[in-house]
């Protein structure tokens, strides 16, 4: 205030007062409200971006993506001694019926209760997720390959006995299921292959049953 009295000899002091502290003291605040009002729509639109980019939006289960993240932090904690690591994928079982016989909508709300029934019974400590369309994975790490396939076993069940209510009625829902165990050398996309390729043979067998992938083949013998 001084200085500025001092070199502008046309400017009178309450003037002064008013540039330096009255205005300061109007627009700080202001200039900060709107500051952290950007910064907190900021914050929430950034958590928005990763909640779409890892959640399914239907179901609201971890979606593909999330999934592998999810399977190779459980394959890193299974290679250093925890366990045995298993993963799963779980496909609803004549889907396209109930899709045909009740619509879409009642499609959509099928695969909300089977999303939310899996995610009850998701392995401890693991992870359950929507791959897309009526397909889900799970990754856990288990004790044993025992335990694993007794859990799979056990989901299998569960969610047959569960169904789902539309319109007043029940509607049976089953879901057939394939899983593998991984070592630490196999990645998620062949372990999911695997687990793939023994979720058809769960369906060639009759659906609404787990099957594990065919064990690794013996040696061949050549006839002496
Ligand atoms: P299977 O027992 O062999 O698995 O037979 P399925 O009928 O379940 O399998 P199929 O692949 O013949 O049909 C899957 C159907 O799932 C077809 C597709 O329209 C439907 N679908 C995929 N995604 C969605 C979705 O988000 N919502 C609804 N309502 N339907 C979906
Ligand atoms: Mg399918
Ligand atoms: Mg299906």
């Amino acid at each position: 205030v001084h200085i500025w009295l001092q070199i502008d000899p046309v400017i009178d002091t309450a003037s002064v007062y008013l540039a330096c502290f009255v205005l300061p003291a109007l627009i700080a605040p202001s200039c900060s409200f709107f500051v952290l009002r950007a910064k907190m729509r900021a914050d929430w639109l950034a958590a928005e971006n990763y909640r779409l980019a890892n959640s399914d939006e239907l179901t609201g289960l971890p979606n593909r993506r999330s999934f592998f993240t999810a399977a190779q932090a459980l394959q890193a904690r299974a290679a250093l001694g925890e366990g045995v690591f298993a993963c799963a994928i779980a496909d609803i079982d004549n889907f396209k019926r109930v899709n045909d016989d009740f619509g879409h909508e009642a499609g959509d709300n099928v695969l909300k209760s089977v999303g939310g029934s899996l995610r009850a019974m998701q392995p401890e400590g693991g992870v359950m997720a929507r791959l897309g369309g009526e397909e889900f994975a799970a990754a856990g790490v288990f004790p044993d390959e025992a335990s694993a396939r007794r859990y799979f076993q056990q989901l299998v069940r569960a969610l047959g006995g569960e169904g789902c209510f539309h319109g007043g009625q029940r509607l049976r829902v089953t879901i057939s299921l394939g899983y593998c165990f991984g070592r630490d050398c196999d990645t998620i996309s062949a372990l999911l292959r695997r687990a793939d390729h023994a979720l058809y043979r769960a369906k060639d067998s009759g659906k609404n049953r787990a099957a594990g992938d065919a064990p690794a083949p013996g040696p061949i013998r050549v006839p002496a």
